[in-house]
């Protein structure tokens, strides 16, 4: 997620991370070895890789509830920079906030690169 100019338009209004409630956030993110969040917010998963932790309500532990932005945002994991706001993913992860999701962050996207 990210502070930035609008880059895409839905039936619902102006796509735009300011609004969201972080939708892309609940995608599973796998850290990569150039990846630095703080370690508080690192699990291991089934596979005994490194991946951003998820609480109970399916976010990643290091959304802020309040505000729903990233609280590590200067340190967020390459996945989520790479992100695209306004992409396929993200407006299908938009579209489907009500559903549990186990897509990761960034796989839609990355088929389009
Ligand atoms: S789903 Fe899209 S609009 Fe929502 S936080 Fe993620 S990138 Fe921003
Ligand atoms: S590290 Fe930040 S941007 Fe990435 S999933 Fe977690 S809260 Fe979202």
């Amino acid at each position: 997620m990210a502070a930035s100019p609008l880059v895409a338009q839905t039936g619902d209004g102006p796509v735009t991370c300011a609004t969201c409630k972080a939708c892309c956030c609940r995608l599973e993110v796998i850290l990569m070895d150039d990846d630095d969040p703080p370690a508080e917010f690192v699990a291991t998963d089934q596979w005994g890789g490194q991946v951003m932790q998820r609480l109970d309500d399916g976010l990643c532990a290091a959304v802020d509830r309040v505000t729903m932005l990233c609280r590590i945002y200067e340190r967020r994991p390459g996945v989520c920079r790479e992100f695209q706001m306004g992409g396929s993913a993200c407006l299908t992860e938009r579209l489907a906030l009500s559903k549990p999701s186990t897509q990761r962050k960034g796989a839609e996207d990355a088929k389009e690169d």
